[in-house]
Formats: structure tokens, sequence, C-alpha cells
């Protein structure tokens, strides 16, 4: 496909407001590319090179691309900035100042191009990609030149997330019913364009034939919640009682003395944790296998858990090994997967779980997570408050019989955590689809409050549940307003349903985690409306930390989890 048809298929989706149109636009492309390019069309149209597992990283900033466009079009670099700063957009500018008229190159050849970009690294490295980027946009056209400019510096805008990519998928083959299936195979590798590709070349025997590989992440299991313990054993019965970890999800491929990590999201995180890479060599007693845990940090002296707080500070480039001395990391394996050419994931939970103590060689790193089985819902009250005391999150009961629900939350997996007098037991992680300019005090750091959203997975769309404009502090909301204004979109997005007007609309794409007093009913906002347009609201939100970056919009909480825990706090008593 040449690259200008798929900038037309772009200008489409930017320019459309609605859900079904946009599901439309994508199928007729998916249905337009070959086998060839439908892996790289797919990964351009979302905005990057290859899936987030990978960590490839462009390497452009706006201040290089503001050289490679005045390199290209022989405009000095004041000039492009005098431009981006009236347009706010470094894509019109582009637009605005590549004047030719393209090569009509091919969609592979502007993503071998910006590839090449991106694996440019090492000594002069900033120059090259430079040189690199200004060759590309004086051979393309201006409309070409806007998008590009946009992706490179990570800001295509367009919102398409992965169900929308499965979606359009399953319509492209004319068959809407195909997506389970296509779905199973991206949970298994978390990988868009692998499965397009198997569709593409094989058809859905290709797709069937999919399982899990080491190296690409296995798209996680998640937990439901319960009210009490009485409640999940009358759901799942005798349970796996396990101390839920407050900390970062991990899971683990071991392919003999190569090792790679991946967080809840997906994406490596191999460098924050060396003493697990290292733990996973010499004790985890497998030759190639795949498993899963939470990593935290603690107190050697007195063996207590840290908060997340702390162990958050791993999320870093350097010092790490300084910060590994400081706060050492234990890692709680929960959850085995994969072992020598053997899938686990099909496999009942207690031969997982019996099979992963098996391979754990005692080591100061890994150990088993905490695990009783029982189907007394006392036992499980003590051990709550015990665990709670020793400053844990709470407990997850599992299904002794259940395989390992890959992409999927279901009751598999109950969490119990603690409510607070006049707090909901749980945060709530909601996406900002848009925000407020802001009143009186407020107005002058340009952002008032945000317009929060859960996602729908029905649907693939944003139902608004709460404007937040509390718990920011002061620099906060200023570095809101530039991360935001640099999503703007033009009017509200199609995977966006709200009947309140924001200010500015933006793309989904920033999930923020909040707390509120309780959920109410009420008129303003979409999430679970009912026949009379009724829907729920937080009362009384406020932001917990910033920006959640480990988290994707989908990766939000749910309408149906907003309406379960608005139905767990009806029975809940206040202690
Ligand atoms: P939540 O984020 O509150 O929905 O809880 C699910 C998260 O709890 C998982 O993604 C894990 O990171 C974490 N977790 C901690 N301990 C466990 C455990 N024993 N089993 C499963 N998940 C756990």
């Amino acid at each position: 496909m040449k690259f200008i048809r798929l900038v037309e298929y772009f200008e489409r989706l930017e320019e459309t407001t609605k859900r079904l149109e946009m599901f439309d636009i994508l199928s007729e492309l998916f249905r337009e590319a070959s086998a060839k390019d439908i892996d790289k069309i797919i990964y351009l149209s979302q905005g990057q090179l290859l899936p987030p597992f990978y960590g490839l990283e462009i390497g452009m900033s706006e201040k290089l691309l503001i050289r490679a466009i005045s390199d290209a079009t022989n405009t000095p670099t004041q000039k492009v900035k005098d431009s981006f700063k009236h347009s706010g957009d470094l894509g019109k500018t582009a637009e605005g100042l590549v004047k030719g008229r393209g090569q009509n190159l091919t969609a592979e050849k502007v993503y071998e191009e910006i590839m090449n970009i991106a694996r440019t690294s090492g000594a002069g490295s900033v120059e090259k990609k430079i040189g690199f980027l200004s060759n590309l946009l004086r051979g393309v056209s201006s409309k070409e030149a806007k998008y590009i400019a946009r992706f490179v510096i990570g800001r295509l805008r367009l919102g398409i997330g992965d169900p929308t990519v499965l979606e359009a998928l399953a319509l492209a083959q004319g068959d809407r019913a195909l997506r389970p299936e296509l779905e199973r195979a991206y949970n298994l590798c978390s990988d868009l364009g692998l499965v397009a590709k198997a569709l593409l070349e094989k058809g859905m025997e290709g797709v069937r034939k999919f399982s899990v590989r080491v190296g690409y992440p296995i798209r996680m299991a998640l937990c439901e919640r319960l009210p009490s313990s009485e409640e999940i054993i009358a759901k799942i019965g005798k349970a796996a009682i396990e101390a839920k970890y407050d900390g970062f999800r991990v899971q683990c491929h071991k392919d003999g003395d190569k090792v790679d990590l991946f967080s809840r999201n997906l994406e490596r995180t191999t460098h924050m944790f060396p003493e697990i890479r290292e733990a996973t060599k010499d004790s985890f007693l497998a030759k190639r296998a795949i498993f899963e845990g939470e990593a935290l940090a603690y107190n050697e002296a007195t063996g207590e858990l840290f908060p997340f707080q702390i162990t958050i500070q791993r999320k870093r480039k350097h010092g790490i090994e300084e910060l590994a001395k400081e706060y050492p990391l234990k890692f709680f394996a929960f959850e085995l997967l994969y072992v020598d050419g053997m899938d686990y994931t099909e496999k009942p939970y207690l031969e997982r779980r019996k099979k992963l103590v098996s391979l754990i060689k005692k080591n100061p790193i890994i150990e088993p997570a905490e695990m009783f089985i029982t189907d007394d819902p006392k036992k499980i009250y003590k051990y709550f408050e015990e665990a709670i005391e020793r400053g844990l999150e709470g407990v997850v009961a599992k299904r002794l019989d259940a395989p390992y629900a890959a992409g999927g939350r279901n009751f598999n997996w109950i969490k119990l955590k603690r409510s607070y007098r006049g707090e909901l037991a749980d945060t709530i992680d909601v996406c900002i689809v848009g925000y407020f300019r802001g009143k009186g005090a407020r107005a002058r750091f340009g952002v008032g409050a945000l317009l929060g959203a859960v996602y729908d997975e029905e649907a693939d769309t944003f139902r608004t549940v709460s404007k937040v404009g509390s718990g920011f502090k002061e620099d906060e909301f200023i570095e809101l307003k530039k991360i935001l204004d640099d999503i703007a979109i033009q009017h509200k997005h199609p995977r966006v349903d709200s009947v309140i007007e924001a200010d500015v609309w933006v793309e989904p794409r920033y999930v923020v985690t909040v707390t509120a007093d309780e959920i109410t009913r009420s008129p303003s906002h979409t999430a679970g409306r009912d026949r009379e347009d009724i829907g729920y609201a937080l009362r009384f939100p406020r932001a917990v930390g910033f920006l959640r970056q480990d988290k994707k919009p989908e990766d939000a909480n749910t309408v149906k989890e907003v309406i379960e825990m608005f139905e767990i706090q009806k029975k809940v008593k206040v202690q």
C-alpha cells in the first residue's frame, strides 16, 4: 500500500466522531492491506513501530523534529518554532512547510525509514537521526509529512486501541464472530501485527495454531472482587487463598541464560529488576519457562514489606543498582504458564502451583507467594486481618480447578480488600477523555478538572464517570496541561461517550487513579446508563498520584466493575 493511501485513511479516522464509522474505516483499511504489510499498517495506525514489549523507542524529541523539518525545507529553525508556537502541533507545522509532491513511497518504505531512525544509537546518533528524518521528509508530500511528524514524536492522536483493531480485523474478514479466536491468539502473544499477519497468510487455521511462546508476553489474568470471604466461598467453593502483595506485577520469561521481564501492561521491564533476572537464571529450575509474580521492595533488617510508593522508585532508567542496594526486592511467584515445551495456561491452578513450587530452588529473591487452601470463610477472614496488619493489600482467592485466564478478568481470581469508613474499598482507574479549563484561582493553570471515563469492554467505548478536580498539586496541573494539550483533538473521540461537553477533548490515552467516598447514581455521566439515562458517578473524587505510566486506556476500570463496586458498597457495613 502506498503511504499516501494510509494517510487518507488516517484523515478519515481523525475526522470521524462515530464509533461504528471508525470500525468501518479501519476494516476497509485492513481489507486493502496485504499479508506483507498488514503488520506494519497496524503498528503505524497505533502510533508505534512495534508492540510496546519490544521496548523500542524512536528517540525523537520535539527539538530534533524541529531541526529535521528545518533541514528538509530549508527553513530557519526559528521560523519552524514560531509556526509550532502558533499551531501547537508539529504535524501541522510540517504540513505547512513541506511543499513537495512526494515520491509516492509505500507504507512499508516509510515504516523502514522510521525504523532506521529508531535503530540508530550510540555516538553521533542524534545528528544521524535528524539526517534520516529530514531525508524522509524531503521525499514526501505535505499531507504525508503531517502524519510522519506526529508519528515520530508519539502524537498520532488517532486513539486506536487493541480491542478496536481486533474488532476491525474480524469485520474485515466479514465475520464479527471471529473476534474471540483472534483475541485468544492476541492474548497469548500480545502482538496484533503477528496475529493479523498469520490471519492473512494462513487464514483462521493459522490463528487457531497460536500458543504461548517464550519472549512474547502473555496478557495477564486479572481479579474480580467480592465484599466478603463468605461470598467468595459461596461463589467458588474450596479455594486457594494467597496474600495480595502491593508491588509490581512481573511476568518472567526464561530462555536459557536470557531472561526478559514484562509489566502488567506488557512493557519490557527487564532493566528495572536485575536481581530477579539473576535469581531466575540461577534458581529457577527449568531451561525455558514463563512464570509470574509480584516484585516488592522490603526491609532486610526487619523483613517488612515496603508500600508501593517505595517499590515504584524502580521505574527509572538509571541508578537501578544503587536503588537495588538501598531497597532490595523480593519476588513472590504465584503463577506458572510454561515450562520446557509444556503450555501450563490450560492446566488447573493446583497443578500449576505444585509445579511452580517445585521449580524454585531456595534463594534470597524468588519465593512462592503465601498460600493455603480452605473452604472456611472465618479462616480467610482471620488471614486477611493478619495480612492487612503486615502491610499487605488483602488476599486473592483462586479457584482450584481453573486454567490461567490470559487477558481476562473473571471469578477464577477474586480479590478481597479492606474498606475504610466513608471510602470506597478500592481506588478506580479512569481514562482521561477531556479537561475543563477551570474558573477562579485554577484558571491560571489552564486545567481545572479532568473528565474521567471507565471502559466498556463490550462496546470498546469510554463512558464518563467523574470530573476530577482535586488531588493534584499546582505544578502537576501545569504539567497536565502540557501533556494533555499534546494529545488534544478537535472533537470528542469516537470511542468516547459523554453528555458533558469538555472544554478540550483529548485522545483517550492516559489513566489516573482516583479515590472517592462512594459511587452514586447520576444523570450527568454515561457509565452504566439505564433506560432512564441514569448512569454512575463518583462522589468526592480525588486523584491519587499522577498519571499511571503502567496502564493503557483499556486498563482503566470497566463500567461493569463500577456497577459491581456500587453493589458491594450497598452490602458492606461501614465499620
Ligand atoms: P488489582 O490491581 O487491585 O485489580 O489487583 C490485581 C493485582 O494484584 C495483580 O495484577 C497483581 O499485580 C497483584 N497481586 C498481588 N498478589 C497477587 C497474587 N497472589 N495473585 C494475583 N495477583 C496478585
